[in-house]
């Protein structure tokens, strides 16, 4: 059961929304920390907005990995560090082609355990971020998912369909596919490390990362960035209890990493990371931010108001946290206040806009 409680940290993928929150976290905890980006300026960017924000005893410092799915991308950074957490994925719906999705997940994802197994043995434990994308299946009845289940469905839609495939199953595929690979490969290999692999629902929260324009949100964030954009402003009430999702903060999914790192009995488990209550709406959204935030002027303005309480009524599936309370002793921040939290921040980047 190798965890690590100090030493250099490789996280991949720091200058994305949720591997920024890694590295800070990881910071507080007095880890010293690597990250990749892909170039000189997200990695300057990161060093200025980590000192500011993190504090702690750690040291930072980045490298720079131009595609995690190129052949031994990751050989250099790997060495001398004692742990990894892999971040780095595309996350998008843009594409017309799954395997510019599926290659550099899966790629990314088996370069990285591939490289720390041949040129660093004193990796003690690797955790992936994986998704409740590999977790869930389309059910017509509401369905409480946990870490036993797998989804089987959307690898299978890409493999059938290909190109024809859902680009919702571009992306879960890519992250199933990922994390199999990543299963397989430690079955296969028994490499020094053991593995850890987290799955978080849409994740929402303050973000630390680089957004030089409102074009470069990431997708969860530009998801809820709709709300307050007037993009829904004359949405009808049941535009706004469409189920969205069931969330999580990304401060959580933060520490959700630094505790699958350094929790021995952690290793070889997954863990669903998500906020309490379940499946949530737009109303839901909508009704925490005109109950704590009544003065401000985007709310009034932009923010619809709906049929406030009954995004309540909304029963969907649910991904199950009681594994992370148990095993982790993980705590999760409120719906409520996540929402919150992610408008304030979203308003300070958007007058930068
Ligand atoms: P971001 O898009 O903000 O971050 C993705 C990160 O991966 C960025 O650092 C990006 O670099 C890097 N990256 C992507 N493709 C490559 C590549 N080919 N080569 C090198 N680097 C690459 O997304 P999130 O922070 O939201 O997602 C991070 C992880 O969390 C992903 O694995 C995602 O699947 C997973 N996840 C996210 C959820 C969410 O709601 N946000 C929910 C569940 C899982 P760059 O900044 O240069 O583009």
């Amino acid at each position: 059961m190798p965890a690590i409680h100090q030493g250099k940290v490789l996280v991949s993928g720091g200058s994305g929304f949720i591997g920024a929150h890694v590295c800070s976290a990881l910071l507080v905890e007095g880890f010293h920390v690597r990250t990749t980006v892909r170039s000189s300026d997200k990695g300057e960017y990161l060093k200025k907005k980590l000192s500011e924000v993190s504090g702690g005893g750690g040291t930072f410092e980045y490298v720079i990995v131009e595609d995690i799915g190129a052949p031994d991308a990751f050989d250099d950074a790997v060495k001398g560090v004692d742990g990894i957490l892999h971040t780095a994925s595309p996350f998008h719906f843009n594409s017309d082609d799954p395997n510019e999705l599926i290659q550099p997940a899966v790629e990314g994802t088996i370069n990285i355990l591939k490289s720390a197994h041949k040129h660093n043995k004193d990796v003690q434990r690797i955790v992936v971020t994986s998704s409740v994308a590999s977790v869930m299946t389309p059910k017509d009845t509401p369905t409480v998912f946990t870490e036993k289940d797998w989804n089987t469905h959307s690898p299978q839609q890409v493999e059938e369909k290909g190109k024809e495939a859902s680009r919702l199953d571009f992306y879960m595929a890519s992250k199933t596919l990922a994390e199999r690979a990543a299963w397989d490969f430690v079955e296969k290999e028994k490499p020094s490390f053991d593995l850890v692999t987290v799955e978080p629902p849409l994740v929402l929260g303050p973000c630390i990362h680089d957004i030089p324009t409102k074009d470069r949100m990431n997708t969860s964030i530009a998801k809820f960035y709709e709300l307050f954009s007037g993009a829904l402003k004359d949405a009808d009430g049941d535009k706004l209890i469409e189920p969205l999702s069931n969330i999580v903060d990304v401060r959580d999914v933060a520490n959700t990493h630094v505790l699958a790192l350094t929790i021995p009995h952690a290793g070889g488990e997954r863990f669903i990371t998500a906020s309490d209550r379940g499946m949530v709406t737009n109303q839901d959204f909508v009704d925490a931010l005109h109950k704590r935030l009544p003065d401000n002027e985007t709310v009034k303005k932009n923010v619809p108001i709906g049929e406030p309480g009954k995004g309540q009524t909304i029963n969907r599936h649910r991904f199950a946290n009681d594994k992370a309370k148990k095993v982790l002793a993980q705590t999760f921040y409120s719906q409520e206040q996540t929402a919150v939290d992610t408008f304030l921040s979203l308003e300070e980047y958007a007058q930068k806009w």
